[in-house]
């Protein structure tokens, strides 16, 4: 009997109410998709209002203590929209502001806005790039002869 009851379906499936469930399953994969999509966007403003969170609890900043006896660098908390100097978490006196860490030799030293600017402890030439920065591409000289 079972072989009867699939033919059943079977002809049930071309029946109008029969297509029209099968429609609706359709429409239900449309629906997961649109669900996915809906799910991607609000995953997005979740990350936006991260965000704007992280705005508003300032940020981490490597700082230089530009007060000669103290001199201290690391990293500090201050407010996003800080204004510099801000007081340093050492010597409490207003002399901290942005530092850069060089990359080549770690030390710390007052971030400049220049677009070129070399790191005042081993020299490395740092490139502003719009992009971002980068040091400069290598320069290579002519190869020595053989
Ligand atoms: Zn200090
Ligand atoms: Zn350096």
């Amino acid at each position: 009997m079972a072989s009867d009851s699939s033919g059943g379906i079977r002809e049930w499936m071309n029946t109008g109410s029969g297509k029209w469930v099968t429609g609706l399953g359709g429409l239900a994969l449309i629906g997961a998709a649109v669900w996915g999509v809906w799910a991607f966007a609000a995953k997005g403003g979740y990350l936006g209002g991260k965000r704007a969170a992280m705005k508003d609890k300032g940020r981490n900043i490597i700082y230089i203590c530009t007060s000669p006896p103290c001199g201290s660098t690391g990293k500090m908390h201050v407010e996003f929209d800080e204004a510099y100097p801000a007081v340093c978490p050492k010597c409490r006196q207003k002399s901290a502001v942005p530092g850069f860490k060089c990359t080549t030799c770690g030390k710390v030293f007052v971030k400049t806005e220049s677009m070129v600017f070399r790191c005042p402890h081993c020299n490395k030439l740092y490139e502003r790039m719009p992009g971002g920065l980068r040091p400069p591409p290598e320069v290579t000289g002519t190869p020595p002869p053989e």
